[in-house]
């Protein structure tokens, strides 16, 4: 089922399913199930991005021949009827197991879910087509505006937010269109910052993609540009020097990814991260969370710690948005919540996301986090810790030395705290303050005084 590959090949042509007549010459068993990736691997074909992307898994025969137990979901037409269905072999590869458990899997492979539908639901639930003054550039916030170039992705993730764009048609931006919005951004000097997004950029040829940024970057006003890609997880082939070269004359570029689990950490897509790094290219990551793929602490940490050591500083962990076919990924709220309490005092503030609202109705992104303000009165805010330690600090010209002290640590209440009678209530039993407590006895009574 694959084609051998052709350097020369025009990607333009990639929405074309690729022709199952013709097979690669390292699948040797044509029309046998599942590829031995290992083949696959070895093949020179394999490297190739452009291979990659018109080889791409396009219609259900291609699926079942990977996943013949889905032969059963008669359902699934329909699905790939109104979500386009694609994954580069690479992404497939990463499938351990054959079913929803597996997190690769699950974000790539469609389900008959995906046509379930509720009233809090909609097409756009951030009513980005309304924020739109040129079509395709979102301007939301004051100094900053988001530009949707291309509709083309080279897998398209179950979980998409902009489902209703994403690989409907495969199209990138027209010039006549791209004139528009350099004409906006030029009577729009407030806008400092433009978000290059999709699809997904990166899936462009080089030259394409460089109209676009070299349209941008002659925009006096425009400082930052970002790019939002997947490419680097789904796709990591795309990343060549070639793309690295053209995008080092576009600086400051930032680059935001999408990685969601440990799994997508391979050598192929810290390669891809370390060019980019190498190019002098920031580089960050937006997560979604989602259902029974990474809405464990656990697995969430695992991704942090390995996005860090890639060079990649964990930037967003987005709440699924009210976004229709993505309702059996969302989880609730507190989920999100929990894994945030999980990671503060566990992990480096370098490793720890932004957990993200992005509110309905256009209202934008708003962070949520755990409570860590307890009480406020005028002189003091009460602050808890991750340990569960509760500490006032005091406001500018607070005297606590006016307030009558039942003593330092004596029994006290958060109202203690607020008010300045107290200045810190510390759990007994953390592993932190057993430590410190060994220390006081080993030192004697004196440095109790000291240290508490
Ligand atoms: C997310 C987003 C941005 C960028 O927001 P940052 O917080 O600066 O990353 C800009 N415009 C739109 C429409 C967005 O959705
Ligand atoms: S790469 Fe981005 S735009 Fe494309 S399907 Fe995935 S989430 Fe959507």
């Amino acid at each position: 089922m694959f084609k051998v590959c052709d350097l020369t090949e025009n990607v333009e042509q990639s929405d074309e399913p690729p022709s199952s007549t013709v097979s690669c010459r390292a699948d040797a068993e044509e029309g046998s199930a599942a590829p031995e990736y290992g083949h696959l691997r070895k093949n020179g074909c394999w490297n190739d991005w452009k291979w990659q992307m018109s080889n791409r898994i396009r219609n259900l025969s291609q699926l079942l021949a990977f996943f013949p137990t889905l032969k059963n979901e008669i359902e699934l037409p329909n699905v790939i009827k109104k979500y386009p269905l694609a994954i580069t072999p690479y992404y497939a590869s990463l499938i351990r197991r054959l079913d929803r458990t597996d997190p690769i899997f699950a974000q790539s492979v469609p389900q008959i879910r995906e046509l379930e539908n509720l009233d809090c639901l909609s097409e756009d639930p951030l009513e980005e087509n309304e924020d739109m003054p040129v079509p395709g550039l979102v301007h939301r916030y004051p100094d900053r505006a988001l530009l949707i170039i291309t509709t083309t992705c080279s897998t398209y993730c179950r979980h998409c937010t902009r489902k209703r764009v994403a690989g409907t048609r495969e199209t990138s931006i027209s010039p006549r269109r791209l004139a528009q919005v350099s004409a906006y951004l030029n009577a729009h000097p407030e806008i400092s910052d433009v978000i290059v997004s999709g699809g997904d950029p990166l899936t462009m040829p080089t030259d394409a993609l460089e109209k676009v940024l070299s349209t941008l970057r002659s925009i006096p006003s425009v400082e930052i540009i970002r790019i939002g890609t997947r490419t680097p997880v789904v796709l990591p082939q795309r990343i060549t020097d070639e793309l690295t070269d053209m995008l080092r004359k576009y600086h400051p570029l930032w680059i935001n990814t999408h990685f969601n689990h440990p799994n997508e950490l391979t050598p192929e897509s810290a390669q891809a991260c370390a060019r980019l790094a190498n190019a002098g290219i920031p580089l960050g990551n937006q997560s979604v969370l989602l259902r029974g793929v990474n809405d464990n602490p656990a697995v969430f940490e695992q991704l942090c710690r390995g996005l860090v050591r890639m060079r990649v500083r964990p930037y967003y962990l987005f709440q699924c948005d009210l976004v229709k076919g993505v309702e059996h990924f969302r989880t609730p709220l507190s989920r999100g919540i929990e894994i945030m309490e999980y990671l503060r005092g566990r992990l480096s503030g370098l490793a720890i996301p932004t957990f993200v609202v992005d509110a309905p109705h256009g209202g934008g992104k708003i962070p949520v986090l755990p409570n860590y303000i307890v009480s406020v009165s005028p002189t003091h805010t009460v602050l808890r810790n991750f340990e569960g330690m509760l500490v006032n600090y005091p406001e500018p010209g607070t005297n606590n030395a006016a307030i009558p002290q039942p003593g330092k640590h004596s029994l006290s209440s958060v109202w203690d705290l607020a008010t300045g009678r107290s200045s810190a209530i510390v759990p007994g039993n953390t592993k932190r303050y057993q430590r410190r407590k060994n220390i006081v006895k080993n030192e004697g009574p004196a440095a109790v005084q000291e240290k508490f």
